[in-house]
């Protein structure tokens, strides 16, 4: 079964926008991954449709109305459908590639963009919505945030990424940050490429790699490179 993307929002026309273009375009034209866009507004109940209210107990903005949301998530989706459900948020847990990893290998996803101040704290609780975020910042609605997370779930989708291996040593699959890259011409405004990358000795090459990677990973990411170590020392 091809992993499929439910995505309720307010702007549906923003979808599938940059996932529509290249590895996750092709991808979608040929049905490894299918996208469909629910409008929370069609769920309203009053003339004007509106999906938001003030703030219980003051304060600025508006909060995007509990039953509105169930509603559109109880009509959209059937009972059945074993698809996780998320709710972007920079409250939630950070998105990792790990994560990516585990959606892709499943059925696909439900994903709610909030928009305002945020989503009635009972639909995520009483609809079980996952909260997850993409980072320390404040995005002004969760659609990009639902795209920042769908593409990284979708070049892992079997079938997608052309070269296999370019997935396996990139950033964060081994723990580290990758090494840097070099391609032609051989001298560039005078800067030249490591000679070990031109020796033709795919050992030391290797060594190399590995060396830059774990140099940029403790000079840029203390935090990653304190995991590798503890990992480093079980093996
Ligand atoms: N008042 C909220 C921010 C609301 S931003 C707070 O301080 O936590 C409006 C919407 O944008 C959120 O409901 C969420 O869906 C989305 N959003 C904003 N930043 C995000 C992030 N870093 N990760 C995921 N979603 C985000």
């Amino acid at each position: 079964m091809n992993f499929k993307a439910s995505v309720l929002t307010l702007y549906p026309d923003m979808f599938p926008g940059p996932l529509g273009q290249a590895l996750s375009g092709r991808a979608l034209e040929r049905g490894i991954w299918d996208l469909e866009t629910v409008q929370i507004r069609d769920f309203a109940t009053d003339k004007h449709r509106s999906v938001d209210d003030t703030p219980a107990g003051g304060g600025a903005g508006m909060v995007l109305r509990a039953d509105i949301l169930a509603r559109a998530l109880d009509e959209s989706l059937s009972v059945s459908d074993p698809r996780p459900r998320f709710l972007m948020s920079p409250r939630g847990r950070p998105f990792t590639q790990s994560e990516a990893h585990d959606l892709a290998s499943g059925p696909g996803a439900v994903i709610v963009c909030g928009r305002f101040e945020g989503v009635d704290q009972r639909v995520i609780d009483a609809r079980g919505l996952q909260e997850i975020s993409v980072g320390d910042y404040i995005l002004s609605g969760g659609e990009l945030a639902a795209m920042v997370m769908l593409d990284a779930v979708i070049r892992l989708l079997p079938g997608v990424m052309g070269n296999q291996e370019s997935g396996e040593t990139e950033s964060f699959e081994a723990g580290l940050l990758e090494h840097p890259h070099y391609t032609r011409p051989a001298v560039f405004e005078g800067r030249t490429i490591p000679d070990v990358l031109t020796s033709g000795n795919h050992k030391k090459i290797h060594e190399w790699r590995m060396a830059e990677a774990e140099r940029l990973t403790r000079a840029r990411r203390p935090d990653l490179w304190a995991e590798y170590m503890k990992e480093d020392d079980v093996d």
